[in-house]
């Protein structure tokens, strides 16, 4: 799935349009049930009005919400912009805390946005689980929890250091909406799961190169000198050493009663033990 995903998307970018902590939070609390285009076109007017939490904290609900309108849900969204901006006013200097538990404590603020504010704004590795992430999970069978998220992130970050967390988010997001979505997927199009119902395109190099590895040493097999009887022992077993322990298997009391016996078959065995 990583390599899929690498190869579709190698450095995906934060789809929502953002200059710091304090504004990625605001796009981020608008983003829930509205396509990134429509967040990115109203945070445009949004942030040239309020650019800091002090300028949103002092704007009206009417005001906010005529600008953001066309997102879902927008007048709940105008009461936690603005209430959000205020207790960060109040509450942490008018700065974007950096825990998740203070981040939670904000208006509108659920473990999904948090992570994101953590990952995209702090770098701290996160794995915010979205609708598309726990969708692409579940039909991947990298978690079985139907329910809880938390479950499903518990499970994702089980799965990739920490350190890849970020960028899998945003390849996840993007291929859900790309490829994966909830309806009308098409598997036998699909560069995942084409792949994992059909492994042969992908792996008919290496099928051929084991099977032409198998026919070289077929072959370098039967090339090699097998005793006739074991009569023939010491000259085999001086012009192959190696073959001492299989041939004495083989013939070990007629090997025993040569190195009895004769000063040729002592030479061998002493240059073969
Ligand atoms: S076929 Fe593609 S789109 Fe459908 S579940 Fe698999 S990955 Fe998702």
């Amino acid at each position: 799935v990583q390599q899929v995903l690498d190869r579709l998307y190698p450095e995906p970018p934060m789809p929502l349009n953002h200059t710091d902590p304090f504004t990625l939070l605001c796009a981020v609390l608008l983003s829930a049930q509205t396509t990134d285009g429509k967040v990115n076109e109203v945070t445009t007017e949004l942030f040239a009005r309020a650019p800091t939490p002090r300028a949103l904290a002092a704007m009206s609900h009417s005001d906010v919400l005529s600008i953001i309108r066309t997102v879902g849900l927008a007048p709940t969204k105008a009461r936690h912009l603005i209430a959000t901006a205020q207790q960060l006013c109040e509450r942490f200097g008018g700065a974007v805390p950096r825990t998740m538990e203070e981040l939670q404590t904000l208006p509108g603020v659920g473990r999904k946005t948090a992570s994101v504010v953590m990952s995209g704004a702090f770098g701290v590795p996160a794995f915010p689980v979205d609708t598309h992430i726990h969708r692409l999970a579940l039909r991947w069978r990298l978690s079985r929890s139907e329910t809880n998220v938390e479950r499903v992130e518990h499970d994702l970050r089980a799965l990739w250091p920490p350190a890849a967390y970020g960028r899998l988010h945003l390849q996840f997001i993007y291929f859900g909406r790309e490829y994966c979505q909830a309806r009308n997927h098409m598997p036998s199009r699909c560069p995942v799961c084409s792949w994992a119902d059909n492994p042969l395109p992908t792996s008919a190099p290496i099928a051929a190169a084991r099977s032409k590895a198998h026919h070289a040493q077929q072959q370098q097999q039967r090339q090699r000198p097998q005793p006739a009887s074991p009569d023939d022992i010491p000259q085999l077993l001086l012009e192959s050493p190696r073959k001492l322990s299989k041939t004495s298997v083989l013939y070990g009391e007629r090997v025993a009663e040569l190195a009895r016996g004769g000063a040729a078959a002592r030479l061998i065995m002493s240059a073969t033990v």
